[in-house]
């Protein structure tokens, strides 16, 4: 159970619609909710959309679904960044009546040479005109605004997750608050944003720690309280480099695309970067119930497809077959199965999907797995069937058919009792007749045993696959 702050926490998930949901965003979506969750708050969103040059409705639309499909809602309506201008404009005079901004009128050559300076003597850049009071007249140039912080003082994070974080003001440029066509930039509008939604943790990438030093200077020169922050390490590939394209997937779309199950997202991204104890695999309850930031790892996570696998594999299993049906058949219409064929393919899939549901890691996988059950007789025998249907043996096949036929009940137990049964009384060795009854069964697909394979497949389809070997 998670430690419960003084106060009622209120988290975000605040992504920037330039692409799909990657899953290092999903992660911290998910890491967010569940912090809320775990201290009985609430975790909201924010779309960053104020870049309008590299935001587009599509990639809005795009975080929306990968957020969605893995059940991370926003406990009140979504923020979008983009409709608080004015609120932003707003603090930006605040901050500058009150002496923590300036007005800056530096053309990009002055900027350039200021910074030269600066370097050369050891600090970030500072404006010529930081202690200038600009005449009414100047203030009609164009100009920008920027932040008036502390010239050399040290600042202090502590992040939940990176302990102590010190950093030096010496080294932080006055960070330009409004442009100079009056739009306001991200890091004052992250921090107008999480203020005005009572954010009181931030747990994000740790590629903001930078930014996090100075939204903290803008949190102090508000007189707002700062958040506490909590920076989580990026997600690395399996070589334990950057996750990149060259990892394979990378956006959410894609995991579901290749056969993963939400759940089993969840419950591997939580996994990935936050432990508790050696449990692996665990139920959203018990992630809420167990989840504390102060048990996020300091170490980069690698992605683990084998043990990504593994999770989805269980959550597979606990799945209830008329989902794995839907699922299977989605996965069938994706390979351009005809929508035609919905009723007879997905009834099949109804009996074979819980006799092959046991192996299998992901949806694709437990499509091909029931493969053998969707061929339609007529189909032709392989060569090595052929050559088995020896006189002898179709005797056989014939014996144990009628066998078959009598039986009242269809299920693996009573087919594999049968089964038993039957080479007994012939007095033979399954081995005899194994290879040939899989051979006439499975359609030249990989089946599993063969009670199993006569349960997935029905008793009119086992019926039809016996006559077409019979030839009766
Ligand atoms: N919009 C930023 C991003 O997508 C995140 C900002 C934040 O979490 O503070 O990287």
């Amino acid at each position: 159970m998670a430690s419960a702050p003084s106060q009622p926490v209120v988290t975000r998930f605040a992504p920037s619609p330039t692409g799909y949901l990657h899953i290092g965003g999903a992660r911290t979506a998910l890491f967010n909710r569940l912090y809320a969750q775990a201290t009985g708050g609430r975790f909201l969103i924010r779309i960053e959309d104020t870049d309008r040059e590299r935001s587009t409705p599509e990639a809005v639309d795009a975080i929306f679904k990968g957020l969605e499909w893995l059940g991370l809602t926003s406990d009140e309506p979504v923020v979008y960044q983009s409709t608080r201008e004015s609120r932003h404009k707003e603090v930006v005079q605040v901050l500058y009546a009150s002496g923590h901004a300036y007005a800056c009128f530096m053309t990009p050559e002055e900027t350039e040479v200021a910074r030269e300076e600066a370097r050369a003597n050891g600090h970030a850049l500072r404006s010529t005109w930081r202690d200038r009071t600009p005449t009414a007249d100047e203030l009609m140039q164009p100009h920008v605004i920027r932040f008036k912080g502390p010239l050399d003082a040290p600042l202090i994070i502590e992040d939940a997750v990176q302990g102590r974080v010190t950093f030096n003001t010496k080294d932080m440029d006055d960070l330009i608050l409004l442009r100079s066509d009056g739009t306001p930039t991200y890091n004052l509008a992250v921090v107008v944003d999480d203020h005005d939604m009572g954010i009181t943790h931030i747990i994000r990438g740790d590629d903001h720690l930078n930014n996090a030093a100075r939204q903290t200077l803008i949190y102090q020169a508000a007189g707002w309280d700062v958040p506490t922050f909590a920076h989580i390490p990026l997600i690395h590939g399996p070589d334990g480099a950057k996750l990149s394209k060259r990892h394979g997937a990378q956006a959410v779309g894609d995991y579901e695309a290749l056969g993963y199950l939400p759940e089993a997202m969840r419950n591997y991204l939580a996994r990935l970067g936050w432990s508790h104890g050696d449990d692996e695999i665990f139920t959203d309850a018990q992630a809420v119930e167990w989840f504390d930031i102060t048990d996020i790892n300091k170490a980069p996570a690698r992605l683990d497809f084998a043990k990504l696998g593994h999770v989805n594999a269980h959550w597979i299993r606990e799945c209830d077959t008329d989902r794995l049906v839907e699922l299977v058949w989605t996965e069938l219409l994706r390979r351009g199965i005809d929508e035609s064929q919905r009723e007879t393919v997905t009834e099949r899939l109804r009996l074979a999907i819980p006799q092959v549901v046991e192996r299998a890691q992901t949806i694709p996988l437990l499509a091909d797995a029931t493969a053998f059950a969707l061929v339609k007789p007529p189909f032709t025998l392989d060569e090595k069937t052929q050559k088995l249907l020896t006189e002898e043996n179709l005797e056989r096949l014939s014996r144990l058919h009628e066998k078959l036929l009598c039986l009242t009940k269809w299920s693996a137990e009573t087919l594999d009792a049968e089964l038993k049964n039957f080479v007994e009384n012939e007095g033979i060795s399954f081995g005899k007749i194994g290879p040939v009854l899989r051979g006439i069964l499975s359609g030249g697909q990989p089946a599993p045993d063969i009670s199993r394979t006569l349960a997935a497949l029905g008793a009119t389809e086992s019926d039809a696959r016996f006559k077409q070997a019979l030839f009766i």
